[in-house]
């Protein structure tokens, strides 16, 4: 399906002062209640990476996970969990980081990646990068490396996407806002 960015734009709602004042929240729930640009979304993705040669995908808890599993199924590759803290059972490994509502903590299991291994990590947005910059963090820990992060919104004036290019790790996301 061809790619239609303004059809995208259309159905990402901004939601003003949630979850605190200040925020624009911006609700992807409207894009998965429309199967055409749900389609059109994960077609995106799956063209970009289908020849693309990095070994696992990794999903972000909790939007991420809206997206990661769909893209280890097409893409045939084994999907590992970043999780908030607390809801992964066995050996973890753990890093804190800030976000744009406060700190916050995300675990993986540490046998998940092994030293060789790249990894594509997905979540739905990217706003100041900490929770992707945390991921990026874990990976690193387990000596595997991250071929790209990957998320259907990118808010660069809030400089994620900036910060993770600055540490050499590319970006690729379906639409901005600014
Ligand atoms: P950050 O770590 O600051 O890049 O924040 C990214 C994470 O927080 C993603 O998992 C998003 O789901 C969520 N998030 C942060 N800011 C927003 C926003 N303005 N609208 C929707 N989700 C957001």
């Amino acid at each position: 399906m061809i790619f239609d960015e303004f059809t995208i734009k259309s159905l990402i709602r901004p939601v003003a002062d949630f979850p605190k004042p200040g925020v624009v929240f911006r609700d992807i729930t409207p894009l998965f209640q429309s199967p055409r640009a749900l389609r059109m979304m994960i077609d995106s993705f799956i063209q970009r990476y289908v020849e693309s040669d990095f070994t696992h995908i990794g999903a972000l808890d909790a939007r991420g996970f809206l997206l990661g599993p769909i893209l280890a199924y097409e893409l045939n590759k084994p999907l590992i969990l970043f999780r908030k803290k607390g809801k992964l059972p066995s050996d973890l490994l753990e890093e804190t980081y800030q976000t744009e509502y406060g700190d916050a903590v995300i675990e993986v299991q540490a046998d998940s990646l092994c030293e060789g291994d790249s990894i594509l990590l997905v979540d739905d947005l990217i706003a100041t990068g900490g929770t992707l910059l945390a991921a990026v963090n874990l990976v690193k820990r387990m000596g595997a490396s991250v071929y790209e992060t990957a998320a259907i919104v990118d808010l660069p004036e809030l400089g994620g996407s900036h910060r993770l290019q600055d540490i050499g790790i590319p970006t690729f996301t379906l639409t901005a806002f600014s």
